[in-house]
């Protein structure tokens, strides 16, 4: 049997796109899918209530190409999917307490019925790995670990390399290069950040968090920052991660107090500071400096403490691929046909999803973008 098309990939995009996929027109479909159920990732997504879209999202939330992902927006906007998933029972709602605007699902759970209901008239291959793609008299035969796949077209939404365990892979890229695609440079990215011998006090605060602003050049990303046993993570570290190269970024860790005004008097500099202690005992420490009375440090103490609203410092890395949220860079979107997602150098060849190099920042902005490339590629398939 040949396949009208095979969707390689039972994730976000590959379940979008099939869900949107004319009935009529493409009555033979299948989804070829490692995990032995569907949408692993979605299924952990916020916290197992996947945070699915965000209320104020543009094309400066993204890295990749602007017009391409403000084009995207246009047609398939936060409320195009909002009413999509009412439309289908499934009712997120406005929780901006971590990250502003962000709309989260009473349970991942929901969105994955609501897919598998759509989806039901298509074949699924679950626990079915694909190793290759070969293009041969017209048709495409898939390589998978059990078995050859025949298909017309073929849809790569195979995602990123991000979480292994959950079933990432490499073969969109694979596939990519294969049929001459350029791939512009993959990092792990929402991720958290390794940090260098000066910055291993950060190890001791692991648990602590605290309200923080970091900066990265020229931008400014303000929210939770958490301590963890290998550096810091939490949503502002997450999200500064998307537009981290290299080299130094700095953290206020007192957004919303002014410095000056709390170095005077005679308390001592921990209860002073309206920050956990054990943040300012290990911050101090860090600067070979004593907890003491403000009115007994000495000007080059107080400079050091001051540092607190701009702390630099050159993270060592990142948590890697097995923690990160998503993969930055990705299949070069120039050679991919924007009003189809076919590939512009092998026909009936589509790629959509986080293989692209298209990736958003942390509060709903991937799954919304994923989403308005797999309705773009099925409606115009
Ligand atoms: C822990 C975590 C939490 C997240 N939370 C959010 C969130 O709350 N909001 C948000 O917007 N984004 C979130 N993301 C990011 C979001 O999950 C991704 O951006 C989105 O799932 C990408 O969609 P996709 O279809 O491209 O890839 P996926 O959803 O990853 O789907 C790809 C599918 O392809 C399958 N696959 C891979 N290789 C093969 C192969 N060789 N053969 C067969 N099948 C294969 C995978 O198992 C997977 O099911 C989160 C990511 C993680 C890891």
């Amino acid at each position: 049997m040949i396949y009208d098309v095979a969707i390689i990939g039972g994730g976000a995009s590959g379940l979008m796109f099939a869900s949107y996929l004319n009935k009529r027109k493409y009555k033979n479909a299948c989804i070829i899918e490692t995990n032995t159920k569907l949408a692993q990732k979605l299924k952990v997504s916020g916290g197992s209530k996947c945070n699915i879209t965000n209320d104020k999202i543009t094309s400066k939330n993204y890295l990749g190409d602007e017009s391409l992902v403000s084009n995207l927006l246009k047609e398939y906007s936060n409320k195009d999917l909002l009413e999509f998933l009412n439309k289908n029972n499934v009712h997120p709602k406005l929780n901006p307490k971590i990250v502003k605007g962000t709309y989260f699902c009473n349970s991942s759970q929901d969105v994955i019925d609501m897919f598998s209901k759509l989806t039901s008239h298509i074949k699924k291959y679950l626990d079915t790995k694909v190793l290759d793609l070969e293009f041969k008299n017209d048709v495409y035969e898939i390589k998978t670990n059990k078995q050859k796949i025949l298909a017309k077209k073929v849809v790569v939404s195979s995602g990123g390399l991000s979480y292994p365990a959950l079933g990432a892979s490499s073969v969109a890229y694979d596939i990519a290069k294969k049929f001459g695609h350029t791939i512009e440079k993959c990092e792990p990215a929402l991720v958290g950040y390794t940090v260098q011998k000066d910055q291993f006090w950060f190890k001791k605060l692991a648990g602590v968090s605290l309200y923080a602003n970091i900066f990265i050049d020229n931008r400014k990303f303000e929210g939770s920052l958490l301590f963890a046993h290998k550096g810091c993570s939490g949503p502002v570290v997450l999200t500064s991660s998307l537009f981290w190269q290299k080299g130094k970024i700095a953290v206020d860790f007192l957004p919303k107090e002014n410095i000056d005004k709390l170095l005077v008097g005679n308390k001592n500099i921990s209860t002073a500071i309206p920050l956990p202690k054990r943040f300012i005992l290990e911050f101090l420490e860090s600067l070979d400096i004593k907890d003491k009375p403000i009115n007994k440090l000495t000007n080059e103490e107080l400079q050091k403490i001051k540092t607190i609203k701009y702390y630099e410092f050159a993270p060592a890395g990142n948590f890697g691929y097995t923690k990160a949220e998503v993969t930055k860079g990705g299949i070069n979107t120039n050679e991919i046909n924007h009003s189809t997602f076919e590939s512009n150098l092998q026909k009936n060849l589509y790629f959509i999803g986080e293989c692209l190099d298209v990736t958003g920042q942390l509060g709903g902005f991937n799954f919304q973008i994923v989403f308005a490339q797999s309705y773009r590629c099925a409606i115009n398939f």
